[in-house]
């Protein structure tokens, strides 16, 4: 608004007011890199009407007026102050990016996980969105009022007339190479039609990708049994009062979750709203997403493996209100929906919705934020909640909804352990004990299908020599290196450092090296041994490295070409196998004594989820739990699909610890490749921050810093120090002082985990 337009319209009771008091526009920016404040610039008159909220901006920046980009976040009108502001540069988007409601989300994100708000603002927006990728030039070709003409009243060729026809139908103008396809000829005919004057065409820019929908038989809905009814009704009356609530669903694998998920979400689009889903990255299958797309026709699709122009296809999508549904891994609990009517998070236990790089934020988290502020439901749904979650609910935080049965009362599989302990079962040298190859050969000759877990990859998980002890280590990290068949090499599961593997000891030349430890390599050598006739596929991060492979290796074992799957946690997820009726778990303690205080937890998790994927079928199934710790509660309660038993034994110990979800938990890590310098400077942050707590009496505990449990990755000496107590508010702020006080030197860089679930 311009000042003359503002004493001839606006009923103000100031006098008139002198030039140098006049009242300025000012723009608070962000800038896409650095610390994360605002900064206020003047709009100059010729951006008034292009600046707005959610556009980027050009700005100058220190004494050379160096030009970088930053986020408008703000408009005002105010007073001129006594210092004169720079100007805007330029205004870089034609339309905003980003609605006030998710300005203010990534505001909220940059406070909890103590980031840079930029940061915050560049991961929400994929870089396709940002940059110019995921557009190009193209020619569009429409129908001219003449070509019309000659449709309605002339003389046409067939093949002439039949690609007018298919341009007058389009709904949307055509490439040349879209007609041709539809029209099913080749260029040249469209070409003369062009020539002759029929065919208008134009250029303009495009989105790279333009999709065409391909329909799907639409599939009616499931007639709901009286649990998922239950559900369903619970988050219906949430919908219809249009309130915010989180809802968790406690139901057992296959009680049928995803069809209540379903039939929220129609009564969201029928109000002309969006629905997001976010499942986690390795459950995001093609079969996943066709399950919503035969339901509800378009649907968009967000993860991490897009490119960035299909990518900006999809979010252009979602931003225009052309699809109703969204289904995407972590980051898509930012899809720009503009009527946004639910949100759903499946499989809410998983750790990968965490993000592991800056910002570290979770997805669960920040669903939970974004479905209080746009004031819609929201919810998590598993059969192994977070024991954060499940707190939440016993507090009265979410509405807990059990469905403790499966659909179509099919029973939940009878999982039994066998304990590696005794030595009846070892009788050999290999991992399958005795009971579960008899139950191997049992379920071969009914024809059922057999799934093996063994939550290691590689051949050899370690290299030993039994004369002095050494283990063969990788160079740049503090771990054992696991040799790998394939390729012949010693591995680091960390860096990737690969070596050739040694025939005599590094430490002390003796020749009697050892190869220890079970890898799913040597697992499948050992099962193509014993079980030569059954088919096997195998599925870890060193078979699945290729794109589709993870697909297609389901897609192989679901039609039967293969009797056994054998894998990591990978093969352990949301998967419907109904011929499945063995589950052989080789080694359930793999990752019981890892120094993380969720080791039960994921224990119990991986247990019970892995158990889940038999017994799907009509033909019933069975679970062998090999373990050296049949006692422990984490395997004790997954053997009886006991979640509540599981939580009972577990949160008071997590009390008792101070441990989430009774606390809240920051960690910093700092490394460097002095490692001098960098527990020095740990040594220092951490003082900081414990006066800072002390400051605001915390009550906070703060351990270390201490060596990391990995004290090296990459040649960087790592050292963490952890801090839990009872506000997280209090933790937030104290080390936000502390990260203002806390100068690190350049060889020295340090991170802050806000909630952290990596704790290695
Ligand atoms: P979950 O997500 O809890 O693991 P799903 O929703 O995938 O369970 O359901 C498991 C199986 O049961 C699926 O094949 C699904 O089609 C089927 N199913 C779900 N609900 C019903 C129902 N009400 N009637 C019949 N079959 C159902
Ligand atoms: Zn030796
Ligand atoms: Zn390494």
């Amino acid at each position: 608004m311009s000042g003359q337009q503002r004493s001839l319209f606006d009923a103000d009771p100031e006098p008139w007011e002198a030039d140098d008091q006049a009242e300025q526009l000012v723009a608070g920016i962000v800038l896409a890199t650095g610390p994360g404040q605002e900064f206020d610039y003047l709009v100059p008159d010729a951006l008034r009407d292009l600046v707005e909220p959610g556009r980027r901006v050009l700005v100058p920046l220190g004494k050379g007026n160096r030009q970088v980009q930053g986020y408008c976040v703000r408009v005002e009108s105010r007073r001129a102050g006594p210092r004169p502001l720079k100007s805007l540069a330029d205004v870089v988007d034609r339309r905003s990016l980003l609605s006030p409601a998710m300005l203010r989300l990534t505001h909220w994100i940059a406070d909890y996980y103590l980031c840079p708000w930029g940061q915050v603002l560049e991961t929400v927006l994929p870089a396709g969105v940002r940059g110019q990728a995921g557009t190009r030039m193209a020619t569009l070709l429409t129908l001219d009022p003449r070509g019309a003409k000659l449709l309605t009243a002339g003389d046409l060729p067939d093949k002439h007339r039949e690609i007018l026809l298919v341009l007058a139908a389009a709904p949307e103008p055509l490439t040349p190479q879209e007609l041709a396809r539809h029209a099913r000829c080749s260029p040249s005919p469209i070409a003369t039609l062009r020539r002759k004057g029929l065919i208008r065409s134009q250029t303009a820019r495009v989105s790279a990708v333009r999709q065409a929908e391909v329909a799907l038989p639409r599939e009616e809905h499931l007639v709901l049994n009286p649990d998922q009814q239950q559900a369903l009704d619970a988050v219906l009356a949430a919908l219809r009062s249009q309130q915010h609530r989180t809802f968790l669903i406690h139901g057992v694998t296959g009680s049928g979750k995803t069809e209540v998920y379903i039939q929220a979400i129609k009564e969201v689009v029928r109000y002309g709203r969006q629905a997001i889903v976010l499942v986690p990255e390795i459950s995001l299958t093609p079969q996943t997403v066709e399950r919503f797309r035969r339901r509800f026709g378009a649907v968009a699709v967000l993860h991490s493996h897009m490119s960035d122009s299909d990518r900006h296809w999809h979010w252009q999508q979602i931003a225009e209100g052309r699809v109703s549904v969204v289904v995407g891994a972590r980051s898509a609990v930012f899809a720009p929906t503009p009527h946004l009517g639910l949100i759903i998070l499946d499989e809410e236990h998983e750790s990968t919705f965490k993000q592991e790089t800056a910002p570290r934020y979770h997805a669960r988290e920040v669903a939970v934020a974004r479905a209080a502020a746009e004031n819609v439901p929201l919810l998590l749904g598993s059969a192994t909640p977070s024991l954060e979650s499940w707190n939440r609910a016993s507090l009265g935080q979410y509405q807990l909804i059990e469905m403790p049965r499966r659909v179509l009362n099919r029973p939940l599989p009878e999982v039994g352990t066998i304990d590696l302990r005794t030595d009846g079962q070892r009788g050999n040298r290999g991992s399958i004990s005795r009971l579960l190859y008899q139950a191997m050969q049992a379920a071969l000759q009914d024809d059922g299908q057999i799934i093996l877990l063994l939550n290691r990859r590689g051949y050899s998980t370690h290299i030993q020599c039994p004369a002095c002890g050494e283990v063969v280590r990788c160079p740049d990290c503090d771990i054992a290196l696991t040799h790998h068949k394939t390729g012949d090499l010693a591995l680091c599961h960390l860096c990737d450092y690969r070596t050739s593997p040694p025939t005599s000891c590094p430490a002390c030349h003796s020749g009697e090296i050892r190869y220890w430890g079970m890898g799913t390599q040597k697992l499948e050598a050992e099962v193509r041994a014993r079980f030569p006739n059954a088919p096997l596929l195998r599925m870890d991060a060193d078979t699945m490295r290729t794109r589709g492979a993870h697909e297609k290796t389901l897609c192989e074992f679901r039609e039967g070409k293969a009797r056994i799957l054998l894998g990591t946690q990978m093969i352990a997820k949301g998967h419907d196998f109904p011929n499945v009726t063995l589950v052989g778990v080789i080694q359930a303690d793999t990752a019981l004594h890892l120094p993380d205080f969720r080791a039960a937890e994921r224990t119990f998790h991986l247990v019970t989820q892995v158990a889940g994927r038999t017994g799907r079928g009509n033909r019933g199934g069975r679970v062998l739990v090999q373990t050296f710790s049949p006692d422990h509660p984490a395997i004790r309660a997954a053997v009886k699909h006991d979640y509540a038993a599981f939580a009972a034994e577990e949160l008071p110990l997590r009390e008792l610890l101070h441990y989430p979800p009774f606390a809240a938990m920051i960690r910093l890590v700092v490394r460097g490749e002095s490692e001098a310098a960098a527990k020095e400077f740990a040594q220092r942050l951490g003082q900081n921050v414990s006066t800072a707590l002390e400051a605001r009496q915390a009550n906070a505990r703060v351990l270390g810093p201490a060596p990391a449990p990995t004290p090296r990755i990459r040649g960087k000496y790592r050292f963490q120090i952890q801090i839990q107590g009872p506000d997280g508010d209090k933790l937030r702020a104290a080390v936000h002082e502390a990260q203002s006080q806390s100068q690190a030197p350049a060889e020295v860089e340090w991170i802050i985990d806000v909630d952290p679930i990596n704790m290695l």
